[in-house]
């Protein structure tokens, strides 16, 4: 890949030996130029200042947690584009699934393997790529358009997650059918193992919330899953 078309990463991570083992294998893969912060206040400073194309974001972080500048980056219209991928250790559990509430678009428990690591960010990439191409979709009152991560109701502008956001969008292409929680797990949350499907109702929850009136358009089938409701 040439210059022009690199992906430009930025890693916040204070621990140099995952920085370099990062750096080595982003290198060895080619096609991305690779930048570092760290801490979290100047991770945040450099996302923010040179809008990288993909974030590697260590939740453990000096001077500003991790998830912080998960939420900053998240809620504010000129970053909150921008695909963040979460480093976390096994005991922060709770620290992963707040990030996933806060906007992040995956994350890889240490100690990883950095062939994961590329697996993933290439992933969300192209995940990336095919949505500045999708058409917009329309249903009732509500319209989501992929290319500009836009959600409409009656054609008032509703601020969801990107998780919310993609899991609105499987459940509305897939209008009319049951979509079980395990696959909604797998298919939305990138999962291979079945977790916890609570997950799953608690988001729906929060969707429906945020959708207002047009919320009921997401129907709970007892005993299977979720269905976007066909009229
Ligand atoms: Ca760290």
């Amino acid at each position: 890949m040439d210059a022009v078309s690199s992906k430009r990463i930025l890693i916040v991570e204070d621990e140099k030996d995952v920085v370099d083992l990062l750096t080595l294998n982003l290198r060895k893969a080619g096609g991305f130029t690779i930048a570092t912060a760290s801490d979290g206040a100047a991770g945040l400073t450099k996302a923010r200042g040179e809008k990288p194309d993909f974030i590697i974001l260590d939740l453990m972080l000096p001077k500003m947690p991790g998830l912080e500048v998960c939420k900053l980056l998240k809620s504010d219209p000129a970053t909150r584009h921008i695909p963040i991928l979460m480093l976390t250790a096994r005991a922060e559990e709770i620290d992963r699934i707040v990030g996933l509430e806060f906007g992040a678009d995956d994350y890889v428990t240490k100690p990883f393997s950095p062939r994961e690591v590329i697996l993933r960010v290439k992933a969300i990439l192209r995940r990336g790529a095919a949505d500045e191409t999708a058409d917009r979709l329309s249903a009732g009152p509500i319209t989501i358009d992929p290319s500009r991560h836009e959600v409409l109701v009656d054609g008032k502008p509703v601020d969801l997650t990107s998780l919310e956001f993609k899991l609105l969008r499987t459940l509305m292409q897939r209008r009319g059918r049951v979509q079980e929680r395990d696959r909604l797990l797998n298919e939305v949350w990138g999962y291979e193992s079945v977790i916890d499907t609570r997950t799953v109702d608690t988001h729906v929850r929060r969707l429906r919330e945020k959708l207002g009136k047009a919320g009921d358009i997401v129907e709970t089938v007892r005993g299977f899953g979720y269905r976007f409701r066909e009229k």
